[in-house]
């Protein structure tokens, strides 16, 4: 089993063509029946709305293999749920939960050839999106839409083990106050790519940005949620309708209450408050859990824990949710889809 040509401890997070894909097209109100195919290049009509007017949206979440061999999907559930709202937003049909879920299985089980063994740190990443299709031109929602989920090796976010890394507030907003943040639409990252880029380019491995209406508040951290520890052992991560719902986040608001005893609090995050806080990360599908060693402010850093060793807490976190995902850690009730 495995791949024979994949040099498994050299993976990052880079486009590779693997087996098979999941296709489906909806016509006429209704989906079709789907289908794997092999092809990894779309044919669409020069008019769709996704190309013209951003009418698409996306979902990212992994497989992981068990040490006795099995295939974990951690929170389909969730990932499906989160699409059905990012398409209820952008006028687009929605994906039946029990047709997401089946067709992840069947993209991971045809391309098992492609899941990073058990230990390596990686995992395959699926990325299921939904776009509007078909010949049209005007400002509205489109005539046809395409399903479909492929899937990519992934190595470990941190080769060599977990660091944390200095982020820098933005002075752009990624989204608006009643606008599309709360959905995973391709709008949102298109508006990220310059702030993000410009914070490389200063040496910080991404940008927070803070609540578009004050400017007073964290919200995210590049492409992943914030969250916090407080001198006095709380949880926190910021609520508002612009930051996405991240399943990362919410799984770790489960589990710093469950199994770390924490009390937990989605609230306000204000940037000229960060002295409440001993330890601070950003987490999501891709990034798990990052450690921020520090926060760049009107040209302070603000160092939380320590710029080179992770925070106990944060340690913790991270412990028990990639145990959870690989099957090494007993996962609360309904969080691990077999494949
Ligand atoms: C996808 C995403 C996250 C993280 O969500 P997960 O479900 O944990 O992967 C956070 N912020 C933004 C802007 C995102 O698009």
């Amino acid at each position: 089993m495995g791949h024979e040509s994949i040099n498994w401890d050299k993976l990052g997070f880079d486009y590779i063509k693997t087996d098979l894909r999941y296709l489906s097209h909806w016509r006429d109100g209704e989906w079709d029946q789907g289908n794997l195919t092999e092809d990894n290049v779309l044919h669409i009509s020069e008019g769709s709305t996704a190309l013209h007017y951003g009418q698409q949206c996306f979902e990212g979440l992994k497989a992981y293999r068990c040490k006795d061999g099995s295939i974990n999907l951690f929170r389909p559930d969730q990932n499906a749920l989160r699409m059905q709202r990012s398409c209820g937003r952008l006028l687009m049909p929605q994906v039946p939960t029990d047709v997401f879920i089946e067709a992840c299985r069947k993209v991971v089980a045809a391309n098992e050839r492609f899941i990073p063994p058990y230990g390596s740190g990686g995992a395959l990443y699926l990325r299921p999106f939904v776009i509007g299709v078909g010949d049209n031109i005007g400002v509205r929602t489109a005539p046809e839409f395409i399903f479909s989920i492929f899937c990519i090796p992934v190595g470990p976010y941190f080769k060599g083990g977990m660091k944390p890394h200095n982020f820098i507030i933005s002075g752009y907003d990624r989204a608006a106050p009643n606008g599309t943040g709360a959905a995973k639409v391709g709008g949102n990252y298109a508006a990220s790519l310059m702030p993000g880029s410009n914070a490389k380019k200063a040496n910080f491995a991404d940008c927070i940005y803070l609540d578009p209406q004050t400017h007073t508040k964290i919200e995210e951290v590049g492409s992943a949620n914030f969250f916090a520890i407080t001198q006095n052992d709380e949880f926190v991560t910021p609520k508002s309708p612009s930051v996405l719902p991240g399943i990362t986040r919410l799984s770790l608001i489960e589990l710093a209450q469950s199994r770390l005893g924490l009390k937990v609090i989605e609230g306000d995050v204000l940037i000229d408050q960060l002295d409440r806080f001993k330890e601070a990360g950003a987490c999501g599908t891709a990034a798990v859990i990052t450690p921020i060693g520090g926060i760049e402010y009107q040209d302070k850093l603000h160092v939380f824990y320590s710029q080179e060793e992770v925070g106990p807490f944060t340690h913790r976190l991270y412990k028990e949710l990639t145990g959870i995902q690989s099957g090494d850690v007993e996962a609360p009730e309904g969080w691990i889809v077999k494949v």
